[in-house]
């Protein structure tokens, strides 16, 4: 696997080859989760580029950007085993050499709605740093995780303001055999906080399986009694919406497209996990 630092280095690089890039954006501390993006790139890309970044402009909490997990060798590592082409390990310098000059993008009303109310400013920094490296690769395939569904949304708004002609393809959630969604923050839970935390799991289950026309406050409500019971601290969300706009739903139609998002804090550390409903998957 090829390592490159700097953008410049990068874009020679680039400019030799002929191949088409599939792209795996990353904030490292990588997992099984992160891997199956790889995978999934590799099926698709003749050339696959990862780019590990711990992203300052989408921390809107200090404390949660410094004890964010690097565990760089070990990523390395795992990236060689999953046979990833390219490592882009730029610093904070290099994406953001001016600090006071940063593009705004129009999301609309998707980034002030669930992770957006509770992060403020989250989405920018996220389309900030996606946007600099989508220009910098270029790649032809971006592969993003199911897990961070919100995300996913913002950034399908992103291609689309910029006109890019970058395909997005949302690769599904990777869970452990309990359920919990692999996640680099579970690093910081003890071995009974990850046993409690899959609560979040089975919740959204639950919804999934108990979900029928009509009002549904009644199962969110459920749910984050759920979560409390289980030992979750706070639960900022839990959120039965519509599958592309995310807007909440009240009373389900029976027919529009939803998906159940959750946002809760266990042991200090804030959780996020989704279900689409009216799927098989
Ligand atoms: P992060 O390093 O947390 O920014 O995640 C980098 C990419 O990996 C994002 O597109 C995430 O959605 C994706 N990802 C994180 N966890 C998982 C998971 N459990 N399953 C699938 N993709 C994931």
């Amino acid at each position: 696997m090829i390592l490159i630092r700097t953008i410049n280095e990068l874009k020679k690089y680039l400019n030799n080859k002929s191949e088409t890039i599939g792209f795996v954006p990353t904030m490292g501390a990588l997992h099984p989760g992160h891997l199956s993006l790889i995978a999934a790139s590799k099926q698709t890309a003749p050339f696959t580029i990862c780019s590990i970044f711990v992203n300052p402009t989408q921390f809107n909490d200090p404390a949660d950007y410094q004890q964010y997990p690097i565990t760089i060798e070990s990523d390395i590592q795992q990236l060689e085993s999953a046979g990833c082409d390219l490592l882009f390990l730029p610093s904070v310098q290099e994406i953001y050499p001016d600090q006071t000059q940063q593009p705004h993008f129009a999301l609309g009303h998707l980034e002030n709605l669930l992770e957006g109310a509770y992060r403020p400013g989250h989405f920018q920094g996220v389309c900030q740093v996606v946007s600099r490296l989508l220009q910098i690769i270029q790649p032809t395939w971006l592969f993003l995780g199911q897990k961070d569904y919100q995300q996913c949304m913002v950034i399908a708004k992103l291609i689309e303001l910029e006109g890019l002609s970058t395909q997005l393809t949302i690769v599904p959630t990777m869970r452990e055999p309990s359920g919990l969604a692999m996640s680099s923050r579970n690093m910081r839970l003890t071995e009974q906080g990850r046993a409690h935390a899959t609560a979040i799991y089975t919740a959204l289950k639950a919804i999934k399986e108990n979900i029928k026309a009509g009002p549904v406050s009644d199962l969110q409500t459920k749910a984050i009694d759920s979560l409390l019971q289980a030992g979750f601290s706070k639960v900022d969300y839990v959120s039965i919406a519509h599958a592309t706009t995310l807007e909440p739903v009240l009373k389900w139609d029976g027919q529009e497209s939803l998906v159940v998002l959750a946002a809760a804090f266990i042991e200090g550390v804030r959780l996020i996990d989704n279900m689409p409903l009216n799927t098989s998957n």
